[in-house]
């Protein structure tokens, strides 16, 4: 048995997500990329680039993991605002540069025979209605909105780039490229690609792969020239990962409570920050089976809390669980708040072969600060 907690990356259950998106690229025609931001697992990036057409990178240090672990293909790289003692970096690591503004264009355009200048529009048009996760909000700092962007401004631009969705189907992506076109479509003809962002939920359940696929083959239709990029992170790890973990304490104060050896707060802050409750194997929700817990990080954090979760039998101290989806957003958002140590990484490979990758100790934790 490993040394808990840990997580676990199940190479079996990345590889179907990693089929259905081939899928995609095949019958739509497109190129699609991993967001690092989401899953920067670089063990898995030879698997990944069995299936994909490359990496993107949310600034300079994803952009030198991508060109590093994902050999020999596509490098993109999005930054809100680069540093300029960056950019002669950045053009040498990446084939595409998307900038987020016209003052950041003009800090590359010395560039463009070196690098693809995209530029990030903001059509002021999304669904998400969490606020945190709306990159389309009126004040919004991502890309150019359309009234202060003119067709002179888009000189020594090749591509666009709108992201405008978070864990949304195709019907929402079918609403938004409407209005990106009714907006932005009069700049297309001259643009040599469009790199329509993340937040494209494409595998999972539920996911109305067909209308993605027609959506993006009718688009093609009215812009045959145009290269088509898709960059989800979500969609390619989902459910592709586990943190496993160990009950340490049980208590009692009128409602029973356990104290895991992971914290929501450090391995998982998402369920504090999104929020949202993680899947537990073999767990219901509270009150459905007999016996309910409160489960909390051993941090002093006191909102630091997963969740509850009930269970058939009563839980013991040293018993071991199993969070589901625990491959996304979490590994690359760790910190080691209260001196909590950092997750084992392990692989299981499509044989079932499970092997550690990463070990961390006191020292990952003091070299940090
Ligand atoms: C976050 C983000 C992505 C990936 O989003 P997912 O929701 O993980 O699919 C892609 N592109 C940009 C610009 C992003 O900010």
């Amino acid at each position: 048995m490993l040394k808990t907690p840990y997580y676990l990356i199940d190479e079996a259950k990345l590889e179907k997500n990693l089929k259905i998106l081939e899928t995609v690229r095949k019958k739509a025609g497109v190129k699609i990329l991993l967001a690092q931001k989401a899953f920067s697992c670089y063990a898995t990036y030879p698997l990944i680039a069995k299936y994909l057409d490359g990496v993107t990178a949310s600034g300079l240090f994803e952009a030198k993991l991508g060109l590093e672990e994902m050999k020999g293909k596509e490098n993109h790289v999005f930054n809100p605002a680069f540093a300029p003692e960056e950019v002669k970096e950045i053009v040498k690591l990446c084939g595409h540069v998307v900038v987020n503004s016209l003052s950041q264009l003009k800090l590359f355009k010395p560039y463009a025979k070196k690098t693809s200048i995209g530029l990030r529009v903001n059509p002021h048009y999304s669904e998400v209605e969490v606020e945190l996760y709306n990159p389309c909000s009126k004040t919004s700092r991502f890309g150019v909105p359309r009234e202060y962007l003119s067709a002179a401004d888009l000189e020594g631009v090749e591509g666009l780039h709108v992201h405008a969705m978070c864990e949304q189907g195709s019907d929402v992506f079918e609403r938004t490229l409407k209005v990106f076109e009714e907006k932005f479509g009069e700049f297309l003809p001259r643009m040599k690609w469009v790199n329509f962002g993340g937040g494209h939920h494409i595998t999972k359940k539920g996911y109305d792969l067909k209308l993605l696929i027609d959506t993006l083959k009718a688009f093609k239709t009215r812009y045959p020239k145009l290269e088509v990029y898709l960059e989800p992170g979500e969609a390619i790890a989902l459910n592709a990962g586990y943190l496993v973990t160990k009950v340490r304490e049980l208590l009692d104060y009128g409602k029973p409570l356990a104290i895991l050896d992971t914290s929501a707060a450090c391995h998982m802050p998402d369920v504090i920050e999104m929020p949202y409750r993680p899947p537990l194997k073999g767990s219901g929700m509270p009150g459905e089976k007999k016996y309910s817990y409160i489960f909390g990080g051993p941090t002093c954090l006191a909102g630091d809390i997963i969740g509850e979760y009930s269970f058939s039998k009563p839980l013991k101290v040293g018993q071991e669980l199993v969070f589901e989806d625990m491959a996304i957003y979490s590994m690359v958002k760790n910190n080691t708040f209260n001196g909590m140590p950092l997750p084992s990484i392990a692989i299981k490979d499509s044989r079932g072969k499970t092997k550690i990758w990463k070990e961390f100790s006191y020292f990952d934790f003091k070299s940090r600060l």
